[in-house]
């Protein structure tokens, strides 16, 4: 399972290069694509080497590489871009390839998400992926209620022509939070803007070019302090003298309350919110 970039070229490991020039075949959501990659770094599939697998022939694909694997080849799963079976096909031939007593080794490497996480600034200790919301309101609105009071902070994919929509459902039904909205990451347009939820749709809405490219989408956790209790009048007499690190640890030390939720709710209060 080999991870290759989610934008930017050179965002692959070298142990992923060693793995593709070296396996006998490669099955690629996209053909084309993993050819172009491995031109960019100077590598060729040696002739049928390189197989299609996708959403719509992953279970016959399965049993092909099966019988590949049978045959003592050796196979590189690659998707489009990104770590294979993250909001992508692979999930099912991992499993059967496993079943048919086969080893399945991860070649880590880029993840939308975890790029995202890692620059957003949002606790990032426990958080929930979720992936792509379903595309209809309806249901879109429900599953976003079933999240609304998880204490952690909440990730998804978005496509372009979606994003205002789901933005303005994120509001709706979780209310008033703090939302990175991270576009294009690796690329050349890569925007991370962190705001309120009630101002996010007004931001996107503000150039055109805010709403193109590729998105991920990270909302903080429901804060479990309880707003105008005594939680927050602790915390914001600790952080009218302290910086915000110490007023959180003061505040779990004094509440016993949990230190993520607190340091969520510190950021609301410090946002302004
Ligand atoms: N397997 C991939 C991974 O490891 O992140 C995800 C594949 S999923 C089909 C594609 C979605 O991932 C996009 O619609 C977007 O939500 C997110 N994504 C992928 N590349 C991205 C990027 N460069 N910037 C922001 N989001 C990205």
């Amino acid at each position: 399972m080999v991870a290759t970039p989610i934008g930017n070229a050179r965002d692959i490991t070298l142990r992923a290069l060693d793995v593709l020039a070296g396996v006998d075949l490669i099955a690629a959501e996209d053909t084309r694509n993993t050819a172009h990659l491995l031109r960019l770094h100077g590598l060729s599939a040696k002739p049928g080497a390189l197989v299609a697998l996708h959403e719509h022939n992953e279970r016959q694909g399965a049993e092909r590489i099966i019988d590949a694997l049978a045959a003592g080849t050796s196979v590189a799963l690659v998707s489009d871009a990104g770590t294979p079976t993250i909001s992508d096909p692979g999930g099912l031939l991992v499993r059967s390839v496993r079943e048919a007593g086969y080893r399945v080794i991860p070649v880590p490497g880029a993840n939308a998400m975890l790029a995202a996480l890692s620059a957003a600034g949002l606790p990032a200790q426990q958080f929930l992926f979720y992936g792509f919301l379903p595309a209809k309101e309806t249901a879109r609105r429900r599953e976003l209620e079933a999240l609304q009071s998880l204490p952690y902070t909440l990730v998804f994919y978005e496509a372009p022509h979606r994003v205002l929509e789901c933005v303005a459902d994120l509001f709706g039904t979780l209310g008033e939070r703090e939302i990175t909205i991270a576009r294009e990451l690796t690329k050349l347009f890569e925007t991370i803007h962190t705001g309120r939820l009630s101002e996010a749709v007004a931001w996107l809405n503000g150039d055109a070019n805010r709403q193109r490219g590729e998105f991920v989408l990270l909302v903080a956790g429901a804060a479990m302090v309880a707003e105008s209790g005594e939680g927050e009048r602790v915390l914001r007499a600790l952080l009218a003298e302290l910086p915000l690190k110490q007023a959180v640890a003061l505040t779990a030390r004094i509440t016993g309350e949990k230190r993520n939720a607190i340091y969520q709710l510190a950021l609301t209060i410090k946002n302004g919110a």
